[in-house]
C-alpha cells in the first residue's frame, strides 16, 4: 500500500497552488462582490493545463485523470471556490461527450474546451425538478433529421457565458420513466434559447448561474450523446464521477479555513497569551484537522479508483457528502476562531462560510448523496 503521490502529481498540484495563489487569490474579493465571472483567468489555466485537465491529450487535455484533476481542483479552491468553479467545471457536461459521445462529437467538443477557447455547461435540473432526476419535463420531439426541444433548465453553472450545453431531455415519452430521457448536445447560440443570469447567490458568486429556456430549439439529431433512452443511466454515471471533483472542492476549502485559522490563532492574543494556548481552540483545530485528513483519504482514494478502472461510486458519494459537512465544518470553526474579524469581509473566512454551503447542495444535496450510498450499501 502506497499513500505518496507520485512526483509527477505533487509537481501538478503545486503548479496549480502557486497559479491559484498568483492569478485567483488577488481577483477574489472584486469577483465575488461584483459577481464577476473572468474568462480571463479561465482562459490562462487552460494554457496551464488545468481545464479539462482529466480529459486524455488524444481530445486535448492533459492526461492527469479523475485524481489529477482533484489535485488541480483542491488547490485552485483554497483561494476562491467560485473562479475555481470556472475553471474545472468549464468542462462540465463534457464528462458525458468523453464517456458516451461518438469519435465525431468528441473531436469537435473536448479539444476547444480544453484549450480555453470555449465553454460548455450541463443543462439538467429544471424549475420543478433537481433532486427527482426522473420529473425533467424538457421534450426532444424527432422532426426528420432534427430534434426539436421545449422545456426550462436551472441553476446552470456557465449558463450564460457557455458555448454549448449537454440537456437531459425526454425523447421517449411511451417507454418507463428511466427509459425515456436521452442527453443531447445544444449549442448556446441555437435560436430559441434563452439565457438569463441569476443574480444575489450566498457564495460561490464569481461562477455563473443562470436559467436557461429552450423553445422550439432545433439541433440535428446527430447531437445525440450515446445511444437514445439512456439518458437517465448516463446522468446517474455522470453524477458518480463528478462528484469527486465537488469533493476536492471541499477539501481545498477545508484547507484554507485550517490554515488560515492555524495562522490567526498563533498571532491573536487574549487573556495573555494567543489564542492556539487555550484547549478549547485547539480541539476546534484538531477536529478541522482529522475531518481533513479522512476527507483527503476519501477523494484521493475514489479518485484513484476511477483512474484504475475499478470505480466505487459508493465511495465517491461517500466523498462528496463528507467533503460537503466538512467544508461547512471547518468553514464555521474559521469564522469562530477569527472571532468579530470573522464576520468582516477583510478576512476571507466569511466569505469561505457563505461559499462551503453549496457543497452540501449541487451536484446531489447531501440527502441525494444519502439516498445514493444507502442504495449502494444495501445492493451489495
Ligand atoms: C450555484 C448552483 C449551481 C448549480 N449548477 C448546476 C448545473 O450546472 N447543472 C444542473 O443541472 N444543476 C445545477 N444546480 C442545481 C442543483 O444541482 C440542484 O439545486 C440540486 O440538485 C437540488 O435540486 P432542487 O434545488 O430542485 O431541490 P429539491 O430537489 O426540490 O430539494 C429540496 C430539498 O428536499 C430534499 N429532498 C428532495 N427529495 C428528497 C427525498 N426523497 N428525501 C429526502 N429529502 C429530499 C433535498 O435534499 C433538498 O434538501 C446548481 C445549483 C446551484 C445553487
Amino acid at each position: 500500500m502506497d499513500f505518496e503521490l507520485t512526483e509527477e502529481q505533487k509537481m501538478l498540484k503545486d503548479m496549480a497552488y502557486r497559479f491559484a495563489q498568483t492569478e485567483i487569490g488577488p481577483a477574489a474579493q472584486e469577483c465575488d462582490e461584483g459577481e464577476k465571472y473572468t474568462h480571463e483567468i479561465r482562459k490562462k489555466a487552460a494554457e496551464n493545463g488545468m481545464v479539462g485537465a482529466w480529459i486524455s491529450e488524444e481530445y486535448g487535455g492533459a492526461g492527469v485523470g479523475i485524481l489529477g484533476n482533484a489535485l488541480i481542483t483542491e488547490e485552485i479552491s483554497k483561494f476562491d471556490m467560485g473562479i475555481g468553479l470556472n475553471i474545472s467545471a468549464a468542462s462540465f457536461g463534457c464528462e458525458a461527450i468523453y464517456q458516451y459521445g461518438s469519435e465525431e462529437q468528441k473531436k469537435q467538443y473536448l479539444p476547444p474546451v480544453c484549450s480555453g477557447e470555449k465553454v460548455s455547461a450541463g443543462a439538467f435540473t429544471e424549475p420543478n425538478a433537481g433532486t427527482d432526476v426522473s420529473g425533467y419535463k424538457t421534450r426532444a420531439v424527432k422532426d426528420g433529421d432534427d430534434y426539436v426541444i421545449n422545456g426550462n433548465k436551472m441553476f446552470i453553472t456557465n449558463g450564460t457565458v457557455c458555448d454549448f450545453m449537454v440537456a437531459e431531455c425526454i425523447t421517449n415519452p411511451e417507454e418507463k420513466k428511466h427509459n425515456s430521457f436521452s442527453l443531447i448536445i445544444v449549442p448556446a447560440d441555437a435560436k430559441g434559447v434563452t439565457r438569463n443570469k441569476i443574480h444575489g447567490k450566498m457564495g460561490i458568486r464569481a461562477s455563473d448561474t443562470a436559467e436557461i429556456a429552450l423553445e422550439d430549439v432545433r439541433v440535428p439529431r446527430t447531437n445525440l450523446v450515446g445511444r437514445e433512452g439512456n439518458g437517465f443511466k448516463q446522468l446517474m454515471h455522470f453524477f458518480d464521477t463528478t462528484r469527486v471533483m465537488v469533493a476536492g472542492q471541499a477539501l481545498g476549502l477545508s484547507e484554507a479555513c485550517l490554515e488560515t485559522s492555524i495562522k490567526y490563532v498563533k498571532e491573536r492574543t487574549a487573556f495573555g497569551a494567543p489564542l492556539g494556548a487555550y484547549q478549547l481552540t485547539q480541539l476546534k483545530l484538531t477536529e478541522m484537522a482529522i475531518r481533513i485528513e479522512a476527507l483527503r483519504g476519501l477523494v484521493y482514494k475514489s479518485a484513484w479508483l476511477i483512474d484504475e478502472g475499478r470505480p466505487d461510486y459508493m465511495l465517491a458519494a461517500m466523498a462528496k457528502f463528507f467533503g460537503g459537512q466538512t467544508a461547512v465544518f471547518c468553514a464555521n470553526y474559521a469564522v469562530e476562531l477569527h472571532g468579530g474579524y470573522g464576520y468582516i469581509e477583510e478576512y476571507p473566512v466569511q466569505k469561505w462560510y457563505r461559499d462551503a454551503k453549496i457543497l452540501e447542495l449541487y451536484e446531489g444535496t447531501k440527502e441525494a448523496e444519502i439516498m445514493t450510498i444507502g442504495r449502494y450499501l444495501q445492493a451489495r
